[in-house]
């Protein structure tokens, strides 16, 4: 089956379609993409969409998968912790890892969505189309019915298969769910949290106004404020808060004077580097966050859904990238083994990954909660301060839960979750109960901390939970 010849329609050209382009470019098929868009390297279409982007070492096997690494790298600013700013202005770093060579990064979504446009289009067998809306999808025929943005025309492409990656909202998802022709389970659940972002410009000689290899947070406990670093000396703040609750949020947030209020009293460090955050405020929107699972991602051997499409998460992991850019590096193992059919490698693919991709949804529901509240408590801090140590002194042997999500590319999400979780369990028990402390050899902290998660993992393996 699937001879080079065979023409593979992709809806989408964002981060996971123009990385999937790229991909099947190389593999020889002959790869059609229609973007709804204008092209992103002519027209700036940023504004208010998450700027920038935490990028870690599962987006960067991808890269490295079709050879763009270095020129990847090239766009990254390296964040190798969290720095912490509490209410009083004090600032506290909390690395990712106890490794010095692992760090997440920040890059800019329009400079490596372009990238891969690029480098998808040096292929001749791969045809990239702008301004061309995707209205629905015939998954039984495999066509696709678009709408031309300028001249409003419609028109209808075959292929032989269809794959979507239009994001969260996707028109294919939205055709299987209206057509009720086969058995699709569709779930969409809202965070009663919105975002908006905002930022801090550069000073005028360029340079950063903060340090620039952190990612900032300002936990508040039911609501907090991100900065991530741009290449030109500006980061790209959001504001993660509640619609309707607390005596802040955006519904009430309506007046110059509530938001100077609003930041004076909780990020007052931050109001001080943002002499821009009225017209931010004002100027940029209020988005909403959600995940979406749905089941199956393919009709037959035709149509098949991958990265946001399929698995739209809340970005509190910063993974949403990542695993859509790991769909392609999964899907493209599942091609290697050369499966009889179309259907035959969907069913492969879809069998193998969502597993991973259901629990990185629940491991961002996770750390939503971590990132605004548990990391200024000091419980928590005492267990990344372990963990740190234990990374450090025994870099082979531990890697905490973050870790094992973040760079350690070569387990799924899945078994980064049960682990982790495992883990975190373990650590905070031994340490409410005095059994292990920051004091104690780190050889035989390392021990009980190995048996007490063993012990835990084998209660879930018992109730069923692995
Ligand atoms: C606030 C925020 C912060 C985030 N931070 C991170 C982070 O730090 N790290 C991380 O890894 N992930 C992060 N994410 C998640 C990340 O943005 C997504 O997971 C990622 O963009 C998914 O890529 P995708 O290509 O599947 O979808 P998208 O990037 O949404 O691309 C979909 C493409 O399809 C096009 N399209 C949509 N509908 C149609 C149609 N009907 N016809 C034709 N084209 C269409 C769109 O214009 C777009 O170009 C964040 C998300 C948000 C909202």
């Amino acid at each position: 089956m699937k001879e080079k010849q065979q023409n593979i329609l992709i809806i989408g050209a964002g981060l996971c379609g123009s990385l999937l382009a790229l991909r099947l470019g190389q593999r020889g098929y002959n790869v059609t993409v229609y973007e709804m868009r204008p092209d992103l390297r002519k027209v700036d279409i940023s504004a208010g969409r998450s700027i920038n982007l935490a990028f870690s070492d599962r987006g960067n096997k991808a890269m490295k998968l079709v050879g763009i690494e270095d020129k990847v790298k090239a766009l990254c600013i390296p964040m190798h912790g969290r720095m912490i700013h509490d209410k009083k202005g004090n600032t506290y770093l909390s690395n990712y890892s106890g490794r010095e060579y692992e760090h997440i990064n920040s890059i800019s979504r329009g400079e490596l969505n372009g990238l891969l446009l690029t480098e998808a289009e040096k292929h001749k067998n791969v045809s990239i189309y702008f301004n061309k809306k995707c209205k629905s999808v015939d998954f039984e025929k495999t066509t696709a019915l678009f709408q031309d943005y300028k001249t409003k025309d419609e028109f209808v492409e075959d292929a032989d298969i269809i794959i979507a990656t239009d994001g969260a909202g996707s028109a294919m998802r939205k055709s299987y769910y209206l057509g009720k022709k086969f058995l699709f389970s569709f779930s969409q659940e809202y965070l009663t949290h919105g975002y908006k972002e905002l930022s801090i410009l550069p000073k005028e000689n360029g340079d950063y106004k903060t340090y620039k290899n952190a990612l900032h947070i300002w936990p508040r406990g039911s609501f907090m404020l991100i900065a991530l670093p741009n290449l030109d000396g500006s980061f790209t703040v959001t504001l993660f808060l509640s619609y309707d609750e607390g005596e802040y949020n955006f519904n009430n947030l309506t007046t110059e004077e509530k938001v100077l209020e609003f930041f004076q009293k909780e990020f007052p460090d931050a109001l001080a580097l943002m002499p821009n955050l009225i017209d931010d405020f004002f100027e940029n929107p209020t988005s909403p966050l959600g995940t979406v699972k749905c089941s199956p991602w393919h009709y037959k051997g035709n149509t098949l859904l991958m990265g946001d499409a399929a698995h739209a998460i809340v970005p509190f992991y910063g993974q949403g990238m990542n695993a859509s850019f790991e769909d392609v590096v999964e899907f493209d193992k599942v091609l290697d083994k050369n499966l009889e059919s179309w259907e035959a490698t969907f069913d492969a693919y879809e069998k193998t990954r969502k597993k991973d991709t259901d629990a990185i949804a629940d491991l961002a529901i996770d750390n939503f909660h971590e990132m605004k509240d548990h990391v200024a408590n000091p419980m928590f801090q005492e267990k990344r301060k372990l963990e740190m140590a234990l990374e450090k002194a025994f870099p082979d042997q531990y890697s905490s839960k973050y870790s094992l999500v973040t760079f350690n590319e070569d387990i799924g999400y899945r078994e980064a979750m049960l682990k982790g979780r495992a883990q975190d369990k373990a650590i905070l028990n031994l340490l409410t109960d005095g059994i292990i402390t920051l004091d104690d050899d780190l050889k035989t902290t390392l021990k009980k901390v190995k048996q007490e998660t063993e012990a835990i993992l084998e209660d879930d393996r018992i109730a069923g939970l692995k």
